[in-house]
């Protein structure tokens, strides 16, 4: 682990738990996310929630932000609604994430445990999509069978 302690956007925690607090709804809308752009800016987002997989709070934030112009994000935040505080993204997120913004960094833990860590460290020894290992020049690699 090369966690290194971070200081904590606050603004940005702020900006998720507001999203959470006045626009989730019922079953649908659960949970909240934010995103420090790399121009500064904020973007936020709520999951979409539907049995055959709907995106979590985190995914949606990727399209949201993209919209805006904002392709590049730095940190990450979600917060669950009824005041659960920031919920860290799951497996299937961590895995996006990871190939969108291998430099995102993402806001996990509670209370004095609130931190700032790097997403490689909640996905160590990680799956590296194909596509982009050819990118990276290493499909040497791939083509040796
Ligand atoms: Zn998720």
């Amino acid at each position: 682990m090369t966690t290194q302690t971070r200081p904590l956007d606050h603004e940005l925690i702020e900006a998720a738990a507001h999203v959470a607090r006045t626009r989730c709804r019922g079953d649908n809308h659960t949970m909240a996310a934010a995103g420090r752009a790399q121009d500064g800016r904020i973007v936020t987002a709520v999951n979409a929630y539907h049995f055959t997989g709907g995106p979590c709070a985190e995914l949606v934030l990727l399209g949201a932000a993209a919209a805006q112009g904002a392709y590049e994000l730095n940190t990450i935040v979600a917060v669950g609604d009824r005041d659960r505080g920031v919920v860290p993204p799951c497996g299937r997120c961590r895995q996006v994430l990871l190939d969108y913004f291998p430099d995102l960094r993402v806001i996990v833990g509670a209370g004095e445990r609130l931190r700032t860590v790097p997403l490689t460290d909640l996905l160590p020894e990680s799956y590296v999509w194909a596509d982009h290992q050819l990118d990276t020049g290493e499909s040497e690699s791939l083509s040796t069978s």
